[in-house]
């Protein structure tokens, strides 16, 4: 009887916390408090976000030499769902032996944050539209290149990062070689990690099924 009370509370609990997510002017269930947070993540420990230590982060929208000219982030840190990092560090491990590293220059992004490049950059072919959310909101994408180990140099791409002309699309003509070569290094081996890659950005890489993270605008300051 006694399990059966704290099975129901627990039943409850799970219910609640599913529900406890506001809807937003767009309809969108978006995480906006630390409590809905923690306990999601309680719930489900895949839920949270970690704080990436142990690959090179790079991270514009910390400094305002990104494509909004606006500093978008207090500081500059990468925090991605535990998954996400996991599957990273597996790739990472691969890369070590061979002198190469992996660069992060985005992970998480505070839906607010959307919302800004958005009032900023309205276009959909630069910026995620907020009545849609994106990847980065569920802390489930992930910006990255390869950089060599020792250097810190980038390998070479076929365009910088966020460079959002046809270029830096996966099927772009008129790459050269090596940069082809890097591309297709780089989407191999996160596919063979679990994530999906973006036709229009070389760059961009979500995880399987990110659809089950909900998005979230809880600011950095408030993760530990
Ligand atoms: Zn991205």
């Amino acid at each position: 009887m006694k399990n059966l009370f704290i099975l129901s509370i627990l039943l409850l609990s799970t219910r609640l916390s599913a529900q406890q997510i506001p809807l937003n002017q767009y309809g969108l269930a978006v995480v906006k408090d630390t409590l809905t947070y923690q306990s999601l993540v309680k719930t489900d420990p895949s839920q949270e976000l970690v704080r990436v230590t142990a690959i090179p982060i790079d991270v514009r929208y910390a400094t305002d030499s990104n494509f909004t000219r606006t500093v978008l982030y207090p500081y500059p840190a990468v925090y991605i769902r535990r998954p996400v990092y996991e599957a990273l560090l597996k790739l990472q491990d691969m890369l070590e032996p061979m002198g190469l590293s992996l660069k992060i220059y985005d992970g998480y992004r505070p839906y607010r944050v959307t919302e800004k490049m958005w009032e900023v950059v309205p276009d959909e072919r630069y910026a995620a539209d907020p009545k849609k959310g994106s990847g980065h909101n569920r802390g489930a994408a992930v910006d990255l290149t390869i950089i060599y180990a020792k250097t810190g140099k980038e390998m070479e791409m076929p365009t910088p990062y966020d460079d959002f002309t046809e270029k830096a699309h996966h099927n772009a003509p008129g790459v050269t070689a090596e940069a082809a070569e890097n591309r297709l290094l780089l989407r191999t081996l996160m596919e063979a990690h679990g994530f999906v890659a973006l036709e229009t950005e070389w760059w961009h890489y979500a995880l399987k099924g990110a659809i089950r993270f909900p998005l979230m605008d809880i600011p950095f300051e408030h993760l530990r």
